[in-house]
């Protein structure tokens, strides 16, 4: 019998929570009895209109807003729009000498910094601003707050950080704010305080609080804004004259009715769904310490006394942001990574203010929790979370003491990446050894983890060029792995000194001088016993482009020779791998070379025209390096080898139709032993085939190119770069889930 998908372990409520049932009730009972419009003046207007008021007042005593105005919004973004257009608009017409400065924290949520620079572009205010550095706790620095100040109009703050879960010190703020001689607006985004911390604002003087329900249990689309009296106010919705003519449009009162529910909760300290502050740091030290029995090198990214307890931001050693959520997501425990920002491995921008090193902040992975969990929801996640430990022993995630009894096996070529990086690693598990091609850093804990978790021997650890763009990881693996590594007196790419072959269980790898992009590049063939299997390029040749010829020890006429060579020494089937793969192709062939670098065909049959080619290959590399960051080699992106989608709904009738369909779970191991798919797919062989072993399965020529297979990952995502590499290769009856397991669960 096929098991049934875990229950949803939900610990992302920074992002959203679920509407409480009373406030579900209170907005259904609003939606179909109480429906009201509160502008009408019969009785049904006047009872929409009372719940309203009282929801109003509700706010007023959570927020300690006295005098000030209350005005619901949709949400936490629009209330920041009408403060920063209120304030902005405000700083113009005082037309001051010299330009107005704005400042935000450097931590800030981006609704802030962007409403700053919209409104200051569409006011042409043409005002200057600034971000206010945060210290390695996530708290504002106030020697610059108080540098600035004189010329300040509006500074922006937040009271709780939605990735970090820190408090900043609002008290200071508001002596530093609003003690002094000029006295700017003042923006608190409450959006993660409330329910979690308690709030005074017209104590501290704050001149506008966006909130938002559905950070706290009510639905999205309703939130309010706090406006101490008397600071300036321009409404952004003109229209009816609803909310004191402060924001036309008939109010949202199911949304209003069910944060009046919420309101009630938290204002009743007796028998409320929250619970106490000394209760979430109980419930967020048993899920620290929950983490901790999985990943016991765990960093705290923020930490008590500067933190709300409902949100734990951590990374771990050799994890980015997305293995852990892709871990997480398979045993259906919902967490988030840092946000993402431009460059291909997102990193935490927050983190980064912080100033904490890179790798915690692309390793950021945030757990929030909302202060009406219970006791029972707690020990739930917790025993889930726990039920990671075995996964990560028996993958090799994490360094344990003790010796995994139950090591999912490992076998034949596995390529590991990091953005446009590939390492790889050949495996003979009957051999209990491997050999090491092109480690990358970021990638060294992991591979060290995998070699000793197998105790398999390292036979050698090879560069197939000294690579120009980053270090080998040669060393630092070396030292990792010192008792388990092979020769001690190597040459300067890792080969044992004056060997050019190697025999590794049932692989013998040669070396074949192929300079080019530098002059002491080699190729690394490999062959299966007796068959040629793989050929290491390095960065001569790229999926889908080749090397660079312009860089130091770059030469056109020896790239033209080592061309030549290999293809006097390659097989038809020999799938080549090279150190970089910017189009995300995996692997290239010959045949592929030729067909999608005509000028590559040309070039090998007339020799001569070397010359011309290179002028063609540097003009090129002149356009590339404006256009992108492909360093080490040119490669054409190619969108146009996507394959069939298919939608969830179209997967039964696939499934009957294709009688001969295989189903590919292209996660990785880790996440098939998390949560298997077969759970959401019953009754259907799965094959295991990581993307990570991709290249693996088509070196073992099995399948044949009119063989249907459908590919399955979490999203979608990974499965559809499989279809890409499996359509490219030939193979013609690919299909891809959209959505990926997602949309099944
Ligand atoms: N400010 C903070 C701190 C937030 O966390 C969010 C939502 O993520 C917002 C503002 C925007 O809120 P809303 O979704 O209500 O527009």
């Amino acid at each position: 019998m096929t098991a049934l998908p875990n229950p949803e372990i939900y610990l992302d409520h920074n992002a959203t929570t679920p509407v409480l049932a009373c406030a579900a009730a209170a907005a259904q009972y609003a939606m179909q009895q109480s429906f009201g419009n509160p502008s009408s003046s019969h009785a049904t207007g006047i009872k929409a209109k009372a719940q309203l008021e009282q929801t109003r007042q509700l706010a007023r005593e959570l927020t300690g807003a006295v005098q000030g105005d209350i005005v619901f919004t949709s949400g936490a973004t629009e209330g920041i729009q009408v403060a920063v257009l209120s304030a902005l608009t405000a700083a113009r017409a005082a037309n001051t000498n010299g330009p107005v400065l704005l400042l935000y924290g450097a931590t800030e949520h981006k609704a802030v910094p962007q409403s700053l620079e919209h409104w200051n572009q569409l006011l042409g205010l043409n005002a200057q601003i600034k971000a206010i550095p945060v210290d390695q706790h996530g708290l504002l620095d106030l020697d610059f707050i108080r540098e600035q100040l004189p010329r300040c109009a509006l500074i922006c703050t937040m009271a709780v950080n939605n990735e970090t879960g820190v408090m900043q010190d609002l008290a200071a703020l508001s002596a530093l704010i609003k003690g002094g001689a000029s006295q700017p607006l003042w923006l608190v985004d409450c959006v993660q305080a409330l329910g979690k911390t308690a709030l005074q604002l017209e104590q501290l003087g704050v001149d506008y609080a966006p909130f938002s329900g559905h950070k706290l249990y009510a639905p999205k689309g309703i939130g309010f804004l706090y406006k101490r009296s008397g600071a300036p106010y321009l409404p952004l919705m003109a229209g009816g004259g609803q909310e004191a003519g402060l924001r036309s449009g008939t109010e949202n009162l199911p949304g209003i009715a069910a944060l009046n529910a919420v309101f009630r909760q938290l204002l009743n300290k007796e028998q409320s769904y929250f619970v106490s502050s000394d209760l979430l740091w109980q419930y967020r030290a048993h899920l620290l310490a929950a983490l901790k029995t999985v990943f016991p090198h765990l960093v705290l990214n923020s930490d008590a006394p500067h933190v709300v307890p409902t949100t734990l931001n951590f990374s771990v050693p050799g994890f980015a942001s997305k293995d852990i959520l892709d871990l997480f997501d398979a045993a259906a425990i919902r967490v988030s990574a840092g946000s993402a920002c431009s460059s291909k491995i997102p990193s935490s921008f927050v983190l980064n203010a912080m100033g904490l090193e890179l790798w915690r902040s692309q390793g950021a992975v945030r757990l929030s929790f909302g202060p009406a969990m219970t006791e029972q929801e707690c020990l739930a996640a917790c025993e889930r979370i726990r039920s990671l430990k075995s996964v990560v022993d028996s993958c090799c995630l994490v360094v344990s003491d003790a010796q995994s009894t139950d090591l999912q096996p490992v076998d034949g070529l596995i390529q590991l990446k990091h953005e446009d990086l590939c390492s790889y690693l050949l495996v003979d598990a009957n051999a209990k050894s491997l050999v090491v091609i092109d480690p990358v850093q970021s990638l060294a804990s992991r591979i060290a983890q995998l070699v000793q978790g197998h105790q398999l021997q390292v036979c050698a650890i090879l560069d197939t060029h000294l690579h120009k763009d980053h270090p080998s990881a040669r060393p630092e693996l070396a030292a990792l792995l010192a008792s388990y590594c092979g020769a001690e007196q190597v040459d300067v790419l890792g080969w044992p000194q004056g060997e050019t072959r190697l025999q590794m269980g049932r692989y013998q790898l040669r070396r074949l001088p192929t300079p080019g992009h530098s002059p002491e590049a080699v190729t690394v063939m490999v062959d299966e016993e007796g068959v040629q299997k793989f050929a290491f390029t390095g960065d001569l040749i790229l999926p889908g482009g080749t090397g660079r010829l312009d860089l130091p020890g770059g030469n056109a006429a020896d790239f033209v020779k080592s061309l030549q060579l290999l293809q006097q020494q390659l097989q038809p089937q020999t799938l080549l791998l090279s150190s970089h793969d910017y189009a995300q192709r995996f692997f290239t062939r010959w045949d592929l070379i030729l067909q999608e670098q005509p000028v590559l065909h040309s070039l090998l049959q007339q020799p001569d025209c070397c010359d011309s080619w290179t002028e063609q290959l540097s003009a090129q590399h002149q356009w590339l390096k404006q256009q992108q960051k492909h360093f080490c080699g040119v490669v054409e992106v190619s969108a146009s080898d996507a394959k069939a989608l298919i939608s969830p709904h179209e997967l039964q009738s696939l499934l009957q139709q294709q009688r001969d369909l295989q189903i590919w779970d292209v996660r990785e191991t880790y996440e098939q032993v998390a949560g298997a798919l077969e759970s959401y797919i019953p009754d259907h062989q799965i094959e295991h085939v990581p993307l990570s072993c991709l290249v693996q399965r088509l070196s073992e020529g099995q399948l044949n190119s009119q063989q249907s297979i459908l590919l399955v990952c979490r999203s979608g995502n990974r499965s559809l770069l499989a279809a890409r590499v499996l359509a490219r290769a030939g193979y013609q009856q690919v299909y891809n889930l959209k959505g990926g397991v997602a949309l099944l669960a």
